[in-house]
């Protein structure tokens, strides 16, 4: 009797064992595709079409952004913006870099040292002949550029980014809407 209770038992576990397995394989065979857990902050992924994508950004957004192009140097308005505030990606809008992260690296690209944290994935592209690590934008998957190891203090990196990639949203336009809001 004792070691029936026993095997019972030890069934009980092992089927206990099985259904929390294949909970878990469902769950990561789901979750990598369509949820990034970043900074404890769940991204809902955007995915469009190539022709929505073409609808929605000018020519050149989109040979950068979908096509991972590079702009020519010194060609973007933002290498020039010093006023505080954010920058958002050009494709979906969501939030990359604060005024407070960008520097001027002298290349000719809008440069900054760091990003807001989780909102920024990198890969490895070998379109040069050696490895360099490419970043987009975690919601979207937007190229935006390329890091490299060269940066200011305190992270040491230089994110060289396509101004075409990012929209300015200076914080006086925030902070004028919060008024705004508030008289009414
Ligand atoms: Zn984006």
């Amino acid at each position: 009797m004792k070691t029936h209770k026993k095997g019972w038992y030890a069934d009980m576990q092992r089927r206990y064992f099985l259904y929390a397995s294949a909970g878990l394989i469902a769950a990561l065979a789901f979750f990598p595709r369509d949820i990034v857990f970043a900074d404890h902050v769940e991204i809902e992924k955007m995915t469009l079409s190539k022709e929505e994508w073409e609808k929605r950004l000018t020519p050149e957004q989109f040979r950068v952004l979908r096509k991972e192009g590079t702009e020519p140097s010194g060609t973007s308005p933002l290498n020039k913006e010093k006023r505080k505030g954010t920058y958002v990606c050009a494709g979906c809008g969501f939030e990359l870099f604060s005024s407070d992260m960008k520097y001027d690296s002298g290349t000719g690209w809008p440069s900054f040292f760091n990003t807001i944290e989780g909102h920024v994935e990198t890969s490895t592209d070998f379109k040069l002949l050696y490895p360099r690590t490419e970043y987009h934008c975690a919601r979207c998957g937007g190229h935006q550029g390329h890091v490299f190891k060269d940066g200011p203090k305190p992270t040491g990196l230089r994110y060289c980014n396509n101004g075409v990639a990012l929209k300015f949203i200076p914080a006086e336009d925030k902070t004028g809407d919060e008024i705004k809001e508030k008289t009414e």
